[in-house]
């Protein structure tokens, strides 16, 4: 069972009362973009097998929008942190790049 630590209100809830929002970090492009970028961000998303960051909401919680970093393989959690932080915070990353040496990085 997938457990994650809502940043918002510290509440530990496991994934039935949560909901899944897709890839963390996503750049978005609208108009003025070229066909490729909106193509990109519609179509193109990251699906590996290990460290991945993704969005979360507590839908049966404080309703909130939250990021977090997780092992697609294992389900292992790194950390969660506010949805308007712009990448992954650094300690975070220090922790994973621990946990997984051979993690190439974010982005
Ligand atoms: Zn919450």
């Amino acid at each position: 069972m997938l457990i994650l630590e809502c940043p918002c209100c510290g509440v530990k809830a496991d994934e039935t009362e949560l909901q899944a929002g897709g890839e963390a970090h996503l750049k978005r492009y609208g108009p003025g973009s070229t066909d490729e970028e909106f193509d990109g961000y519609m179509f193109s998303r990251k699906n590996p097998k290990g460290v991945h960051f993704e969005r979360w909401r507590h839908a049966y919680g404080c309703g909130k929008w939250f990021l977090a970093a997780r092992c697609t393989a294992t389900l292992e959690v790194f950390g969660t942190y506010p949805a308007q932080t712009k990448e992954p915070p650094a300690d975070l990353q220090a922790k994973i790049k621990q946990k997984r040496p051979n993690w190439e990085g974010y982005k």
